[in-house]
C-alpha cells in the first residue's frame, strides 16, 4: 500500500497538479485532499510569511489527521508597493477571493508607476509536516510585470496582470500546462516532491 498525504487544500486544481508533479517523479503516494476530511476546520493564515502560513497548515492537518500534510501558500509581491499584497494577495481590496476586486486596487494603486518600475513577482512556499513533528518547507518564484489592463480570460487571480520575465503574453493568456511549468507553485512543488521522497523513504 503507498502512504498516505493529505494536501491541505480541497482546490481540484492544485491537487491534480500535485498529483501530476509527485507521478513525474515517479513517487508512489495515495494522494488526499482536505475533501476526503469533511470535519477539518479552516485555518487561520495568522503568520507573516508564506513560508510561515504554508508551515502553520501543514503542521495543523498532520495533527488533526495523523497523516503527512501538505499544503502551501502563494501570492503576488509588486515592486513599487513594497512587496505587497503579499500573504494579503486574496483579501487585498477587502473581500476575501474577489479576484477582480483586487486587480482593480492595484492597477488604481501603481497607476502613476511607469513601465520600467512595474516589477513584480509571485511566490509560493509548500510545506510538508509529519505527525512526529519533521517539517521541511521550500519556496518557488516567478518574476515579472505588472500591465496596466487586465488581458486573457486563463487562470484566476492576478494572472491577466502578469506578464514573466521574457514572455509577452499574461499568464490569463497561455495554456494551463505552460503556466504551471514556469509558476512558482509549480516550481514550489517540484522542489518539494525530492523532499517528500526522502521523507516517506
Ligand atoms: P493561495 O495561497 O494559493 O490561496 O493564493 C492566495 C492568493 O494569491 C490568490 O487568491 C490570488 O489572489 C493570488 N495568487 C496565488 N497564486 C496565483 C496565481 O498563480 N495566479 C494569480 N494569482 C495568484
Amino acid at each position: 500500500m503507498p502512504p498516505q498525504v493529505v494536501l491541505a487544500s480541497k482546490n481540484r486544481h492544485k491537487l491534480q497538479e500535485l498529483h501530476r508533479i509527485l507521478e513525474s517523479h515517479g513517487l508512489d503516494v495515495e494522494l488526499l485532499g482536505a475533501d476526503a476530511f469533511p470535519d477539518l476546520p479552516d485555518i487561520a493564515e495568522t503568520e507573516s510569511s508564506f513560508a510561515g502560513n504554508a508551515l502553520l497548515k501543514a503542521r495543523e492537518i498532520a495533527r488533526i489527521t495523523g497523516l503527512p500534510a501538505i499544503a502551501d501558500d502563494s501570492g503576488l509581491c509588486i515592486n513599487a508597493l513594497n512587496g505587497m499584497p503579499g500573504i494579503f494577495s486574496a483579501r487585498w481590496s477587502g473581500n476575501h477571493g474577489d479576484d477582480a476586486g483586487n486587480v482593480a486596487l492595484v492597477l488604481a494603486q501603481i497607476d502613476d508607476v511607469p513601465d520600467a518600475r512595474r516589477g513584480a513577482a509571485f511566490h509560493c512556499a509548500a510545506a510538508i509536516a509529519l505527525p512526529d513533528g519533521t517539517e521541511r518547507v521550500v519556496e518557488g518564484t516567478v518574476e515579472g510585470a505588472i500591465i496596466r489592463e487586465p488581458r486573457g480570460t486563463g487562470g484566476f487571480g492576478y494572472d491577466p496582470i502578469f506578464i514573466p520575465l521574457g514572455k509577452s503574453r499574461t499568464l490569463a493568456e497561455i495554456p494551463a500546462s505552460e503556466k504551471d511549468a514556469i509558476s512558482h507553485r509549480g516550481r514550489a512543488l517540484e522542489a518539494l516532491a525530492p523532499v517528500i521522497a526522502a521523507l516517506l523513504d
